[in-house]
């Protein structure tokens, strides 16, 4: 049964509205992308979604508590809960570096969690 969809784009930070066609998990038409990153963008999300991750993580040693983290590319959307609560587990000691990978592979997803600042070591 076809129907009409709506998405933002979250590929850039343009955030095209597109209204798309759709059957299923079958892309039929669609409007309101600026650039042909859209189609790819409403083709994944028709059939397996997938969101950049930011969240923090614990730091022992430094003058901040919590470091700022994110994956370094999209991971799977239906994950992004259970990867959040593996990093809640997880605590560095300082210092930490800028892209710092601070859980490799996570889960198996093929997609490593970088730190997004340093934070230096206070004794
Ligand atoms: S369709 Fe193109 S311009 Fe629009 S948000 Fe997606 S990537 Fe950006």
């Amino acid at each position: 049964m076809e129907e009409q969809r709506h998405f933002v784009c979250v590929t850039c930070p343009v955030g095209c509205n597109i209204e798309a066609k759709v059957r299923g998990t079958e892309l039929l038409t669609l409007v309101g992308n600026r650039c042909a990153r859209g189609v790819d963008f409403v083709k994944e999300e028709l059939t397996a979604p997938r969101r950049m991750l930011t969240t923090t993580v614990r730091v022992r040693g430094a003058a901040l508590p919590l470091v700022p983290v994110r994956s370094e590319a999209p991971v799977p959307k239906g994950r992004l809960l259970e990867i959040a609560a593996h990093l809640r587990d997880v605590v560095l000691d300082a210092p930490v570096a800028e892209h710092q990978v601070v859980c490799a592979d996570v889960l198996g997803t093929g997609v490593d969690i970088i730190a997004s600042r340093a934070l230096e070591r206070v004794d």
